[in-house]
């Protein structure tokens, strides 16, 4: 068997995500996808945390983290004071910059995602870009149900237009993102 030392700071890395997974999975325990089979909720933290991870090699572990925790303050009754006790303030302000205020009527709200990308911060930024790749590929092979195709095509360019603020942030993340986006329908 191979004996690799493991540093501290690694230790450290791997405690951090596995904490930040466990308090998403519990958080979203009850919650579905829109998609046909109803999949659990926290496949979609899961899935922006690997395509930080294996796509864009971000190694950065309060970004990963952030990817986990990323849906807990618009979608479950997490408070930010919360995040913070268990996660530290920088990640609990990653999370609220890639937060949507639910109060602000739907249509205000897309556009102050796209007025907001361009001031984000680089961790946010990233987050962000996940998402968004993550949303269309899940809309290209898993359309929500009962989304009409008009529905689906303006989903695209806001996502797009999000993307577009966020440029310069990382070209790899990017140009899978620009891939995606040949998929609309
Ligand atoms: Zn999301």
């Amino acid at each position: 068997m191979d004996t690799e030392i493991i540093t501290e700071a690694e230790v450290d890395s791997a405690d951090l995500i596995l904490r930040a997974v466990a308090f998403a999975a519990h958080k979203h325990r009850d919650q579905r996808r829109k998609d046909k089979d109803a999949s659990p909720y926290i496949n979609h933290p899961i899935q922006l945390a690997t395509v930080l991870w294996e796509e864009g090699g971000v190694r950065d572990p309060e970004v990963i983290a952030a990817a986990l925790l990323h849906d807990t303050l618009e979608d479950t009754e997490t408070t930010w004071q919360e995040l913070r006790g268990a996660f530290g303030e920088e990640i609990a302000d990653v999370v609220l910059e890639v937060t949507d205020t639910k109060w602000i009527k739907k249509e205000v709200r897309k556009r102050l995602q796209v007025a907001r990308a361009a001031h984000s911060s680089d961790k946010a930024r990233l987050v962000k870009l996940a998402d968004k790749i993550c949303n269309l590929r899940d809309i290209a092979a898993h359309p929500p149900h009962g989304w009409p195709l008009e529905r689906k095509q303006q989903y695209f360019d806001w996502a797009k237009e999000v993307v577009d603020q966020l440029r310069g942030t990382h070209p790899e993340l990017e140009r899978r993102f620009d891939e995606v986006y040949t998929l609309k329908p």
